[in-house]
């Protein structure tokens, strides 16, 4: 079944509110087996509202409008569905006296104006609104099913739970369910990983697979589709499988896990602990992994170290290895990283140095490079990374604290398939 969404209201055209009832309904329309195809938004006005509602009918079987359902003078959806139908408004019984309890509820008399909300085109079926005073709408028309809503969010998505989805059951119009499932990968480019896909990414593959980058972590997403979710689920099973064989070094997680979480479950897993020493992120590892409720059990703490006198005084950085090296060092990274386990008695200590400009670069030094170290039980490494003189000041950061955060998660990763080093204290 082909769907298309609409939002009405002036204050979503004019940018001064997001329409974020477009982006759940499709979704939710999407998990029932529903085919958004159109999203339109557009302001209060009656002409227009009507012209945008025929041209819905002309290429959808289902129509879902949110907004314009309130009392008052902008909010013309219960006439411009009339209109478009060729049908008069006509007062609801059942829909004005919920509006009158409702009122009565509140101890408060019904404004007059409110009326006007239990005005139905003729033909159509109100959708109680179990949170508000605005009944929903639903009307049929020349094969398309309109269904409106009113705008605020949580009483659009009672609604649309509630009243509609039964009622789309019902109707046996809903299409198989849909499901997708992400895996998320991160350490290379998003072309490098589409190069050696091409054949899970080519168009009209079944289930389809399609790629996105989002903060440097790359994902597959398959799309799979069958009569019920697990079925569905289960449809992805090979196409996920061979993601895995052929990606497995770079898979993070599914669906919600991202490095951070990732890291944060291999801790977990090794009952390992992680203090961090951050220069250039300024804390931003710190952030990420205590916007975690519960962390305080795998992550110890960590040191902004950002100017070169607190690397020492509170690392233990010895102002030798300051003096010929410089702050954005090899040697730097691990002395802090080592300063940092060692001060917090960690299994791992993690540190980060670089230049993330836009200024401080030298050819030898340019913008974007950093220096990682990581301290474990068996001494202390680095990685050296380049992350782009061109890139800006919060990317360099971001990617920085990323890079960190996924090689901690690999050397505890590679534990499990016992090479690497050991992460015992
Ligand atoms: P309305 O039903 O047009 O009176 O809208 C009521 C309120 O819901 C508006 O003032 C907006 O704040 C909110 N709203 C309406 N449409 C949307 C939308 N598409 N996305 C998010 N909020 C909305
Ligand atoms: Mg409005």
């Amino acid at each position: 079944m082909r769907a298309e969404v609409i939002a009405i209201g002036s204050e979503l055209t004019s940018g001064q509110k997001l329409d974020t009832n477009s982006q759940w309904l499709s979704q939710r329309l999407g998990e029932l087996g529903v085919d958004v195809r159109f999203h339109t938004t557009l302001a209060d006005d009656l002409g227009q509202n009507v012209d945008v509602l025929r041209i819905a009918r002309s290429r959808a079987q289902l129509v879902i409008v949110s907004g314009g359902l309130g009392p008052t003078q902008d909010d013309l959806t219960r006439e411009a569905l009339a209109t478009m139908a060729d049908v008069p408004l006509i007062e609801d019984e059942a829909s004005l006296s919920a509006l009158t309890a409702f009122f009565e509820r509140r101890n408060r008399v019904m404004p007059p104006r409110n009326r006007v909300q239990a005005l139905l085109p003729e033909g159509a079926t109100p959708l109680p609104n179990r949170s508000g005073t605005a009944p929903g709408i639903w009307l049929e028309s020349v094969g398309t099913v309109f269904a409106a809503l009113p705008g605020v969010p949580g009483e659009m998505k009672t609604m649309f739970d509630e009243q509609l989805v039964p009622r789309l059951q019902g109707t046996e119009r809903l299409g198989p369910v849909r499901v997708h499932r992400v895996i998320n990968l991160f350490g290379r480019g998003e072309s490098d990983f589409e190069a050696e896909a091409l054949d899970l990414t080519a168009r009209g593959r079944e289930p389809e697979v399609g790629i996105t980058a989002s903060d440097a972590t790359i994902s597959f997403r398959i799309t799979a589709e069958a009569a019920d979710s697990q079925a569905a689920l289960d449809a992805t099973e090979p196409t996920a499988r061979l993601i895995y064989e052929r990606f497995g070094e770079w898979i993070v997680g599914e669906g919600d896990v991202d490095v951070v979480e990732a890291l944060i479950q291999e801790l977990e897993m090794h009952q390992a602990t992680l203090a961090v020493a951050e220069s250039c992120t300024g804390g931003m590892v710190a952030q990420r992994l205590t916007d975690h409720p519960g962390v305080s059990r795998v992550f110890l703490g960590g040191v902004v170290c950002y100017a070169n006198q607190a690397k020492i005084d509170l690392l233990g950085l010895p102002p030798a290895v300051l003096a010929e090296h410089g702050a954005v060092s090899s040697e730097v990274a691990e002395a802090i990283a080592a300063g940092a386990r060692d001060r917090f008695g960690a299994t791992l200590g993690l540190g980060i140095t670089g230049v993330a400009g836009p200024d401080g670069g030298t050819p030898e030094k340019p913008v974007g490079l950093v220096y990682l170290g990581l301290a474990t039980r068996h001494g202390v490494e680095h990685r050296r990374l380049l992350l782009g003189a061109d890139q800006s000041r919060p990317v360099i950061r971001s990617r920085a604290a990323k890079h960190a955060m996924n090689w901690a998660r690999v050397v505890l990763n590679s534990e499990v398939r016992g090479h690497g080093p050991a992460v015992s204290r």
